[in-house]
């Protein structure tokens, strides 16, 4: 027997008259009587803000829309609901109106860098595929705020054969990442078809699902969902919850269902102002998380978006909450910490400084506790030239045709088989000096 709570019985019937208490698990009414407008906000959680504000409120709504679902909206706490983390995260501030200089709409360039509409080809080996524009609850910290509510970039069909076609055509896409918007905001059908499509792409190892459902609307993780998943195995489940708040009865449901059901599951924060810049908050946070069979697998340095001025921390937060976390707790309890790169260079990691200093075999170190120590390197290392010809060496990478990528980056200069030893920037004024250009 499934235990509800008063709260939920009462909202139950705030938000809908016919309804039964039986309704607040129906994924589908939570999603059809999600609040969004500010006058049913303010009715069920009693307040009324002041003129002032309402007025900033409802123009920031203009710009960007708002919707909460019952379920998400029943986390708030109403006695202090100004500091509540769900509200934070849920509820329109009018700072969103506030852009900064280094501001952008698409700080990671994921329109620029999308051969075909609704995928983002960034990395060599894997793409993002955007198959649903839509949401239950509008994150307020949205990267891709630009596009919510925006009904025009609504995935059809087409669009998404397209993008299906894409990675088919592709053979160095082996990983692909469904987001959106929240996948599994789409049906069970819709989903099926997609991921069934998905799996007679032989090159294809990984299908991997990015949902906000566990945090804001538990109840979509049905049963049903879950058998028709299980069919596309392997798939990868990562989730986003940024708060120990938002781990209830309810999410940990729905987390022991896909856990159970063999998907290893993931969890990507975003480090916010005022709702989780906080080692204690992210350290039990991934306790919660990895209790309930949850690895944290990124906290995300918040974008350059616009609108989301007010949730930035100094990068300087991220390594203290870092710092408070490697050897204090389970490693696996870690997430990495990376900002993702404005102009659409990718994610990349940054950990506070544990190499202190290093000679030619030796290298110091320190550790969490500030203990200093020296590793000492073998004194007889016989490096071996890499020519990628595994007939000639040692090393046995004994694979049927090793579909590698050519080297590029840091990765090239650190290579034997390739002659570059230096990445210069194009058009630097010492360099067209030299060429006797002008
Ligand atoms: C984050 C991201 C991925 C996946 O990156 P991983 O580090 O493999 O999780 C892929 N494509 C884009 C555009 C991304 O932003």
């Amino acid at each position: 027997m499934t235990i509800f709570n008063e709260k939920q019985q009462e909202l139950t019937e705030k938000i809908d008259a016919d309804a039964h208490i039986k309704n607040w698990r129906d994924w589908k009414w939570q999603v059809k009587h999600s609040i969004r407008d500010v006058d049913t906000f303010e009715t069920l959680l009693g307040i009324q803000f002041p003129e002032k504000q309402r007025k900033q409120i409802d123009k920031t709504i203009e710009k960007f829309p708002l919707s909460i679902t019952p379920y998400y909206f029943s986390l708030i706490d109403e006695e202090d609901y100004s500091n509540d983390p769900v509200f934070k995260q849920s509820f329109p501030s009018p700072s969103e109106l506030i852009i900064n200089r280094h501001d952008m709409l698409d700080p990671l360039a994921e329109d620029k860098d999308s051969p075909v509409p609704l995928i983002t080809h960034r990395y060599p080996d894997r793409v993002l595929f955007h198959i649903s524009n839509t949401c239950s609850m509008y994150c307020r910290h949205c990267t891709r705020k630009r596009k919510v509510g925006d009904h025009d970039s609504i995935p059809n069909k087409t669009e998404i054969l397209n993008g299906i076609k894409y990675i088919a055509e592709t053979p160095q896409v082996r990983d692909v990442l469904l987001s959106g918007g929240d996948p599994f905001l789409l049906s069970d059908n819709c989903l099926d078809w997609i991921l069934t499509e998905l799996r007679k792409i032989p090159h294809l190892e990984v299908i991997r699902i990015g949902t906000r459902t566990p945090v804001v609307l538990p109840y979509r993780i049905t049963d049903e969902l879950v058998e028709m998943l299980k069919k596309h195995q392997p798939l990868w489940i990562n989730t986003h919850f940024n708060h120990p708040r938002e781990i209830t009865t309810s999410s940990k449901e729905s987390l022991a269902k896909l856990a159970d059901a063999g998907f290893p599951l993931g969890n990507q924060s975003v480090l916010l102002a005022g709702v989780n810049d906080c080692p204690r908050i992210i350290k039990k946070l991934v306790h919660r998380l990895v209790q309930n069979r949850v690895r944290p697998y990124y906290l995300y340095q918040c974008d350059l978006s616009e609108g989301l001025a007010h949730f930035r921390t100094p990068v300087g937060k991220g390594i203290e909450i870092m710092e408070s976390l490697i050897g204090h707790t389970s490693g696996f309890a870690v997430p990495t910490y990376v900002v993702d790169a404005p102009g659409g260079g990718g994610k990349i990691p940054l950990m506070p400084n544990y190499i202190i200093s290093w000679s030619t075999n030796k290298v110091i170190l320190r550790n969490y506790e500030g203990v200093i120590t020296t590793y000492k390197e073998p004194d007889s290392y016989e490096p071996y030239f890499c020519d990628r010809n595994c007939d000639s060496c040692d090393l046995q990478l004994k694979l049927e045709s090793p579909e590698e990528t050519k080297a590029i980056g840091i990765e090239k200069l650190l290579s034997d088989y390739d002659k570059t030893y230096t990445l210069t920037p194009r058009n630097i004024e010492r360099i067209t000096r030299r060429n006797g250009q002008s």
